[in-house]
């Protein structure tokens, strides 16, 4: 379930001092941000203070440093990009996220003025959810607001502990988020349908078995597909397989037929001797499988039997690209997919919503992110939100 939480609508922010968790944790070559999604998501909520007065002091992570200062885990180089996303709004660095030097910028902040602290993960406190540390944060704020959805499953200082400190509300950002989520699992539309991809069953055991109580249909295609192929005897050749996981494959198709939820598995494939941009392919029907192949994505039947659930059902949730996405061809099933529910979506048939790990990729490979009604900028959070788990840092918002 749930929990409930108040958003910052209910926070009087003129002349506060408001603490902000963000996930400022992107992608980063050469001192250069490659992909600005997840700072451009989170500045409208920033943005919102600020104009409304607040004395804003932004908190995030950034990489592992494991309670070490390590110069190249700064969140210093970002100050700019924030600046950029905030309309060139002013940021003022500071160089520890506790002690003198925060104090000293929090206190120099007029109205309206944003502060970045450096990587809270710079203290071993951060990490190990520390009552002390945390206190030394709150120190710094009148009340605490979360916009770090992606950083929700972690119990740590700022992102958990710190909620019980200081008056606690969601941002714009973690707001989206849990009504995204809560639209498609918590109060669906029906038929609801999941598509799951990905390479493995193994990462994703618990999110199968939750999934099979909630969704009408689960349609299972990516290298996870093939363990549940071969365990129902099928060749699979030199496909991506946990053999090692038959009984569990087993199992999950068992408790499928239980919970009244159909299984779409993939009825032909798209083969190749070598898994290369351009290598010679076939599509064989699923029981026409070479013994010397890999199968690498999904075929145009299965295609179709996909687009046809799609188009009988209400709500679709997404995680995991449908074959090997990144080397073409094997990216046409994942895309004519993901272009369909785009459509659907935008004809207003589907409410779509997508996360997790290499989804995001797919989609924007796909060009189609803009047209799904949400897609999730969380990786673990999302993934561990769809296994059915309470997120430590949404918990901690409620009552
Ligand atoms: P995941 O992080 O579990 O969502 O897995 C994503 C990865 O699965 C991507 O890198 C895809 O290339 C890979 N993948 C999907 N289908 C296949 C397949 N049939 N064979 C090998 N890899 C695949």
């Amino acid at each position: 379930m749930m929990p409930s939480y108040r958003t910052i609508d209910a926070l009087d922010a003129a002349g506060k001092r408001v603490l902000i968790r963000v996930d400022l944790n992107v992608p980063v070559q050469n001192g250069k941000v490659t992909d600005a999604t997840r700072i451009m998501k989170t500045a409208p909520t920033i943005a919102e203070l600020a104009s409304r007065g607040a004395k804003v002091i932004v908190l995030s992570h950034f990489g592992r440093p494991k309670g070490a200062r390590v110069p190249a885990m700064s969140l210093k180089p970002l100050t700019e990009p924030l600046s950029d996303a905030l309309d060139g709004r002013h940021v003022t660095f500071a160089d520890d996220c506790i002690g003198d030097t925060a104090a000293r910028v929090v206190a120099s902040l007029g109205d309206g003025d944003v502060a970045l602290l450096e990587n809270v993960r710079f203290h071993d406190g951060e990490e190990a959810n520390d009552a002390g540390f945390a206190r030394a944060l709150a120190t710094l704020g009148d009340a605490y607001v979360n916009d770090a959805f992606s950083a929700a499953h972690r119990a740590h200082a700022s992102t958990a502990r710190l909620a019980s400190l200081l008056p606690s509300y969601a941002g714009r950002l973690m707001a989206a988020e849990l009504q995204a989520l809560e639209r498609v699992l918590e109060k669906p539309e029906r038929p609801l349908v999941a598509v799951v991809g990905g390479a493995k069953v193994s990462t994703k055991i618990e999110l199968l078995g939750n999934l099979i109580g909630k969704v009408d249909t689960l349609v299972l295609g990516g290298g996870m597909a093939n363990t549940f192929l071969n365990a129902t005897g099928l060749e699979v050749g030199k496909s991506l397989c946990e053999r090692d996981l038959a009984d569990l494959a087993c199992d999950i198709i068992a408790r499928a037929k239980h919970e009244r939820c159909t299984l779409l598995l993939p009825s032909d494939v798209v083969i190749a001797r070598e898994f290369k941009a351009g290598a010679p392919t076939e599509t064989v029907a699923i029981n026409a499988m070479p013994r010397d192949a890999m199968i690498l994505d999904i075929g145009p039947r299965t295609i179709k039997a996909i687009v046809d659930v799609l188009e009988q059902s209400r709500t679709v949730l997404w995680n995991g690209p449908l074959g090997a996405f990144e080397v073409p061809p094997f990216d046409r099933g994942t895309v004519a997919a993901a272009r369909a529910v785009a459509e659907l979506t935008e004809r207003k048939k589907l409410v779509s919503v997508a996360g997790g790990g290499d989804t995001v990729a797919a989609l924007g490979h796909a060009g189609v992110i803009d047209q799904f009604s949400y897609v999730s900028t969380a990786g673990g959070a999302f993934l561990e939100w769809l296994e059915g788990k309470t997120l430590p840092g949404v918990a901690a918002l409620g009552p």
